[in-house]
């Protein structure tokens, strides 16, 4: 893979659906290590993003590098796909299987790998999220946090007979909507471990103000397809830029109204 300090670039990435531009033209770069926020209100597209990074979905024009390798769609065309992390919002734990197995998927491709081994790599990475011995329960014999910490864990499995040193992109979709704000801590604190452990870069799609000031050093605002305003997560505190004040303050008055979305 070629060398490049840029963990995402994106070149005048658009997508439609229908007669509506989602994403129009837009252009960004995330450096390696760096943990970015997309901000912006429901509808704005953010969750789009993330799919089209996640080689769900293509975009309708447009161009994306990630670790500088161009990428084809969708990623089955691509003999070394990079390794790109989603965290959905809902934790999509596949029901019929056991946290074991949920989280182990990856590695159970890998036949030079024991079982026993990926029951041993399968429980560190529960470790890593407080669990502990529910490896053979089935999701819905968990609590709610439960499934969603698994999901965490899911994010946190290298195969290191594989990648023996990639870093991968984490993207995480609205992780802390609809939580309470201790539940919320709690998640941000495990988001900023699973950086840290995973050694990767990072983005937080959100519009919950302590998500996003605890787990990113940039935020981008995302609204009517563009994005409206980049900066540190310092200056998002600081702004007075009218999208910034308005996402923060939730203000009905400002540039941002129902009827452009
Ligand atoms: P956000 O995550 O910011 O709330 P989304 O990325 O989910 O926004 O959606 C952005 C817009 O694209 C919304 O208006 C949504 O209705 C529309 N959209 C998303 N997916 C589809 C689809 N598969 N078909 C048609 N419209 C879609
Ligand atoms: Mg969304």
């Amino acid at each position: 893979m070629k060398k490049s300090k840029h963990a995402v670039e994106t070149t005048n990435l658009s997508i439609s659906w229908g007669a509506i531009n989602v994403l129009d033209q837009l252009n960004f770069e995330l450096n390696e290590g760096e943990k970015l926020a997309i901000v912006g209100p429901s509808g704005s597209g953010k969750s789009t993003i993330l799919k089209i990074l996640a080689g769900l979905i293509l975009p309708t024009e447009g161009e994306l590098r990630i670790f500088g390798e161009k990428q084809k769609y969708l990623r089955l065309d691509q003999n070394s796909p990079p390794d790109v992390r989603l965290v959905f919002q809902n934790p999509a734990l596949l029901g019929s299987l056991t946290v074991e197995e949920n989280v182990g998927f990856l590695l159970k491709r890998n036949k030079n790998l024991t079982k026993k081994l990926i029951h041993e790599i399968v429980s560190e990475c529960l470790a890593e999220v407080g669990l502990f011995n529910v490896e053979n329960k089935l999701p819905n014999e968990l609590s709610g946090g439960m499934q969603k910490r698994v999901s965490f864990a899911r994010a946190l499995i290298t195969d290191q007979t594989l990648n023996t040193n990639t870093k991968p992109l984490l993207l995480f979709d609205e992780p802390t909507a609809g939580l309470d704000p201790i539940a919320s801590s709690r998640i941000e604190d495990l988001i900023n471990k699973t950086n840290n452990k995973a050694k990767g870069s990072s983005i937080v799609v959100s519009h919950v103000l302590s998500t996003i000031e605890r787990t990113s050093d940039k935020v981008l605002m995302l609204y009517g397809g563009k994005f409206r305003w980049a900066g540190s997560i310092d200056e998002f505190k600081e702004s007075n830029d009218p999208y910034v004040f308005q996402f923060r303050h939730g203000k009905l008055d400002g540039p941002m109204q129902p009827k452009d979305i």
